[in-house]
């Protein structure tokens, strides 16, 4: 028999022991016992029923075994929504929301007359980019892509439950895009950025469980960026704007790529919270 107290004790040294993050304990009790965090300390001293403790114990185990939590629980707040992941998609993160923080500032600026923005996110994943911007900005009409038809299948499901309208295709890059003749104002990806090299010291929870092929391009990391400077003239129609995640390491190669391609363009990089470089964005126009 053991409290919630004891559960949560042993749970939060367990996993520190093993270098996993402490707060995965209280998550992880958290959605074992569906109750909120305020519930959770009221009713610390409760004895928690056999079933749940045992169900709490396996939870706990995975998570040491590198088992990310998100994947665990199943889910994931984003721009304060909840978005439900599997190990098919990439777990949104917080550098991510400045990303979109980041658009929905930038278009206000860029297109401040205009009523429909053509906004098309690329290798959406969980959908969370796409999603939020739909439910954020009721100018932008919004088309997602990705080439993994099981992380279209889970980010449709955040769609629909999120109440976002949002169209999805599945395909490589821009290719779905242009193959429809579709034209964008506003062109957003957060792309496998990691090079092989990053690979290797990356921490296990993320390197053995997330999808590879949202990670990294096998390469220099910078293999998308140069794909999107080549093929984003068949998406636009005359001024655009082009807003990438991208790694602390990428700030000047990818502002230099953007000015190589299009040397009239206005490119700025945007450090995130911890003051790394994470964001570059570009105002472009057709053939410029
Ligand atoms: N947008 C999501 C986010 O920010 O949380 C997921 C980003 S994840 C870093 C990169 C995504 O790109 C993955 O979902 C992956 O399946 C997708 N992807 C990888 N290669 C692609 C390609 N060639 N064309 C389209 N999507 C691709
Ligand atoms: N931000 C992710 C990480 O650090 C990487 C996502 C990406 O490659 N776009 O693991």
């Amino acid at each position: 028999m053991k409290t919630i107290f004891e559960a949560l004790n042993w749970a939060s040294s367990y996993l520190t022991e093993a270098g996993r993050d402490r707060n995965a304990a209280e998550i992880l009790l958290i959605d074992q016992l569906q109750l909120e965090r305020s519930q959770l300390l009221a009713n610390f001293h409760d004895v928690m029923s056999e079933a749940d403790l045992l169900q709490f114990e396996k939870q706990v185990e995975l998570h040491r075994s590198g088992v990310p939590v998100q994947y665990i629980t199943g889910k994931e707040f984003f721009y304060g929504r909840e978005f439900l992941v599997n190990h098919h998609v990439l777990i949104p993160r917080p550098e991510t929301e400045e990303v979109v923080e980041t658009v929905l500032f930038q278009a206000n600026r860029v297109f401040s007359g205009k009523d429909c923005l053509q906004t098309v996110d690329i290798g959406t994943g969980s959908g969370a980019i796409a999603i939020t911007l739909a439910l954020e900005c009721q100018r932008m009409s919004v088309s997602a892509t990705d080439i993994s038809k099981a992380a279209l299948k889970m980010a449709m499901n955040n769609a629909d439950r999120l109440g976002a309208q949002v169209d999805f295709f599945s395909g490589d890059l821009l290719e779905p895009l242009i193959s429809r003749n579709k034209k964008a104002d506003i062109i957003v990806s957060n792309p496998p950025y990691i090079s092989e090299e990053e690979m290797a010291v990356l921490s296990d929870v993320v390197r053995l469980h997330e999808p590879v092929n949202a990670l990294t391009d096998g390469a220099d990391g910078l293999q998308f960026y140069q794909r999107f400077m080549k093929e984003i003239p068949n998406l636009i129609s005359e001024k655009a704007l082009v807003v990438f995640e991208i790694g602390w390491t990428q700030g000047k190669a990818v502002r230099d790529m953007f000015l190589k391609f299009f040397p009239k363009a206005e490119v700025q990089v945007k450090k995130d919270l911890n003051g790394n470089d994470r964001i570059v964005y570009a105002v472009i126009q057709h053939n410029s």
